[in-house]
């Protein structure tokens, strides 16, 4: 990352204007002279703003934008909203996006994480009130580690995760974020009390349920269209201290999700004997298998397994325990495992972690990817919801006849199930119109000239659920056409267009979606 400079205001103000007339943008104002030493644009810069970690989309934008302060985030989108022609504005979490959703052609990339240090490092705040309990204030630039960490320092614990932590507070709420807990507890988005944004007219807004709450409910999973989220009040529990963690494997798929399905039916909030985190996985006799979680004594027969089915579904559970329950958890565990369970027999691995450990679980892979160097490559995600009623037919026609079939080496797929009760119909994101629903998420890395064969095979799922009549939606998705994104909204359309003329009348929050500015 550059390092910041100190550089004379008036070099900034010809800098700013050259930049962004040799960007072809009319300038008819400058900068406020508060924010003018914000701006950068060296090559490096410019360089990391240009890309993400999809690796496929490069988008180069006039400058970076390094705010100190709220305030000069507001300055800026005002300045941005006010040019005659109004410049694209995009806040940059970690650009963890896959397909240049955080970049901006020939506009301003915020660079979020800047914000870290402001107020004295008071970016994570913990309290509590009698109608909340207890709640932390995040900043939007805020890193899910960091949460953790602080809250954790209070014995506390958001409720709601994300597989990977590296990613920020802003980034997943413009989503959903969602894990193996979102079937009790909701997505991350469903459990935020209130939010301070920047609208895209550089008006700051606090927003709840009850106070503005269609900016509230338009920003949630609103894919940065309507604000730049600066503070979530995010939701705290008493932390677990350690983790059961287990995995059963499955050669039938009906087996698979008939269990998944009924471990998730048991879901409420305060029930402690539901389980706290459930996913599931493939294990697929094509490319390299992690098996980082099993004995190396069951390397052989896991492999074994695998090359006998071809496919083997791993359903993925936990179940979170304080100081001294762990004979309690056990019990509470086989209670909810005995009976009818049809995973193969003697194929039950399990693990006790610390609760840190158990969440931060895809940071070692992380660490070992960047040391081979197959961190920084292509990623041609596809991350689907697929409805209840028809995921015995994605199993036979998209994981066993696409991706079995073609044999291209499959990175890691997950495959795990929902409640649509647990998140709220209010919020911008989209989901399939079933009580259930699944979330699949294949996760491949590739060379930098062969990220195409995974797309196209992306795009034969996409037109094979389409002929079908499965009416999956895309997750983190992106598309060619602003038709593409009208039939995605569906029925929400209208709400999120209109969402839209209320709080970006001129459409330049977080172009790289390619939403309303699709050119
Ligand atoms: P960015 O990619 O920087 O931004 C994403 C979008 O949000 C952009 O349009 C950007 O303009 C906008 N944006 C960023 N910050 C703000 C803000 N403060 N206010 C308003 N808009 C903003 N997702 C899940 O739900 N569950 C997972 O388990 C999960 N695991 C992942 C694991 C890995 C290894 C990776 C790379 C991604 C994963 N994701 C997961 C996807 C992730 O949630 C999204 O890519 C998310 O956008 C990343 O956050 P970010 O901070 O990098 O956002």
């Amino acid at each position: 990352m550059a390092k910041h400079i100190t550089i004379p205001k008036n070099f900034m103000t010809i800098f700013i204007v050259t930049f962004f007339m040799s960007n072809a943008l009319a300038i008819t104002l400058l900068p406020p002279n508060d924010i003018a030493d914000r701006f950068h644009n060296d090559s490096e810069t410019i360089k990391i703003a240009s890309s993400d970690f999809g690796h496929i989309v490069q988008e180069i934008p006039a400058a970076v934008f390094y705010p100190n302060s709220i305030d000069d985030i507001a300055s800026l989108v005002k300045y941005a909203y006010n040019n005659s022609v109004p410049i694209n504005v995009a806040a940059r979490g970690q650009a963890h996006s896959t397909w240049g959703q955080s970049l901006a052609r020939d506009g301003v990339v915020v660079n979020m994480t800047s914000l870290e240090n402001r107020l004295n490092g008071s970016g994570i705040i913990v309290s509590s009130d009698s109608s909340l309990g207890f709640y932390a204030d995040v900043g939007g630039e805020q890193l899910w580690i960091d949460v953790l960490n602080t809250t954790l320092q209070y014995g506390l614990s958001p409720v709601s995760w994300v597989d990977y932590l590296y990613l920020t507070v802003g980034g997943t709420l413009s989503n959903a974020g969602i894990s193996g807990q979102s079937f009790r507890f909701g997505p991350q988005i469903s459990n935020v009390y209130e939010l301070d944004v920047i609208t895209g007219k550089g008006e700051f807004s606090t927003c709840s349920p009850k106070e503005n709450s269609e900016l509230y409910y338009a920003v949630l999973g609103g894919l940065g269209q309507f604000g730049i989220i600066t503070r979530a009040r995010v939701a705290l529990e008493p932390a677990p201290k350690r983790v059961k963690w287990l995995r059963l494997f499955y050669s039938d798929f009906s087996a698979f999700t008939r269990d998944q399905e009924s471990l998730i039916s048991k879901n409420e909030r305060r029930d402690n004997k539901a389980l706290n985190y459930l996913e599931g996985m493939l294990l697929l006799n094509q490319g390299p298998q992690d098996l980082s979680f099993y004995p190396v004594s069951a390397y052989a027969r896991i492999n074994s397994l695998v090359t006998k089915y071809g496919i083997i579904y791993c359903l993925e559970a936990a179940k979170y325990y304080y100081d001294d329950r762990e004979s309690r958890v056990e019990k509470e565990l086989l209670d909810l495992l005995k009976g009818n369970l049809g995973f193969q027999p003697d194929f039950m691995f399990e693990k006790d972690v610390t609760y840190m450990e158990f969440l931060n679980r895809v940071r070692s892979s992380e660490l070992f990817l960047r040391s081979k160097g197959q961190w920084e490559v292509p990623h041609p995600w596809l991350n689907l919801f697929v409805p209840e009623s028809r995921i015995l037919d994605f199993n036979s026609g998209v994981l066993k006849n696409i991706i079995l079939k073609q044999k291209i080496p499959a990175g890691i797929v997950l495959i795990y199930p929902m409640n649509r009760n647990k998140w709220d119909d209010k919020m911008s994101v989209v989901i399939p119109d079933e009580d259930v629903f699944y979330v699949v998420s294949m996760l491949h890395s590739s060379g930098f000239n062969k990220w195409e064969a995974y797309d196209n095979q992306n795009k034969e799922i996409l037109q094979f659920c389409d002929d079908a009549g499965i009416k999956v939606k895309p997750y983190l998705g992106h598309y060619e056409t602003q038709e593409d994104w009208i039939n995605h909204f569906g029925s929400k359309w209208e709400s999120f267009r209109a969402r839209k003329a209320l709080f970006d009348p001129k459409m330049i929050l977080s172009p790289g979606q390619r939403i309303f500015n699709n050119n």
